[in-house]
């Protein structure tokens, strides 16, 4: 948080986690009627469609009902929107951010590409935002070795994965969200941290079961705890508690910037 970031997101996800901030058991439907909307007027702009209280708050990065609303961009259009946001049309401290939906699905073929680009040349942090469910690929792992050490020797570049594994909170099953083996693994190819939203004692309990196997997979990294909610409202009312019991237990705290500062609104 605070590090001057340019965020990548890519389209598509392998969840649609719809029971976030939903009594336990049921989904939300308001993406669904955000859908129904669009197909009867539709929206022009990503940034025109509603913010959602319940579900996955970032559903446009992967519903196929809001596809068109993604531009599809060749890797030098990328490239050139990126040096037009960095603030000194070159990277310097900035870190770069690939998110998503879920980043680590068959993007994982483009991103050498991306990054091997001269104008990235000057890059040195990126983090992946992953919901720690898609294995990496063995070309990909073999890349981010050689991207890591890369430049004359003397450069050290870092690589984080930034894993938000998710609890049934979410919607999604247990065995689908929680692989422990598979975030072990991203641990030999950059800096892994878990970070689980919480709303409920119930959600508690879950975090502290997973956190038992990943653990038990030889995980290592550090645990953050985060207040569930994309809108202040919910945000407000929940994140005292989260951090309460993030000290109460040891466990790291990670605050929503984006939510008090921009409402959570598209594009932050
Ligand atoms: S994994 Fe993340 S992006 Fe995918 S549906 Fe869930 S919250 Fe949304």
């Amino acid at each position: 948080m605070g590090v001057p970031s340019v965020f990548l997101r890519t389209f598509g996800c392998n969840f649609t986690c719809d029971s976030f901030g939903m009594p336990r058991g049921t989904k939300s439907i308001e993406r669904v009627q955000v859908a129904l909307t669009h197909e009867e007027t539709p929206y022009k702009d990503y940034k025109e469609l509603p913010l959602v209280s319940t579900g996955c708050d970032s559903y446009a990065s992967w519903d196929p009902a809001f596809k068109e609303l993604s531009p599809l961009l060749t890797t030098d259009a990328i490239v050139d929107r990126i040096m037009e946001i960095l603030p000194h049309g070159e990277w310097r401290d900035e870190h770069l951010v690939i998110t998503g939906g879920e980043p680590l699905l068959g993007w994982q073929r483009q991103y050498p590409d991306l990054l091997d680009h001269p104008k990235m040349a000057g890059l040195k942090e990126i983090t992946f935002e992953t919901n720690g469910t898609q294995t990496l690929t063995p070309k990909f792992k073999e890349y981010l070795r050689k991207w890591e050490c890369y430049h004359d020797g003397n450069f050290h570049r870092e690589i984080t994965f930034s894993v938000s594994a998710k609890l049934p909170c979410s919607g999604e099953a247990w065995e689908d969200a929680i692989k422990p083996k598979v975030v072990y693994e991203y641990e030999t190819y950059g800096t892994t941290y878990l970070k689980f939203v919480i709303a409920t004692e119930q959600d508690f309990a879950d975090a502290q079961h997973a956190i038992a196997a990943y653990r038990s997979a030889g995980f290592e990294g550090h645990v953050y705890l985060m207040p569930v909610g994309g809108v202040e409202s919910v945000y407000s009312i929940n994140n005292k508690n989260v951090a309460m019991l993030a000290m109460k237990h040891g466990l790291r705290y990670s605050d929503r910037l984006q939510v008090p500062l921009f409402k959570n609104e598209w594009g932050t």
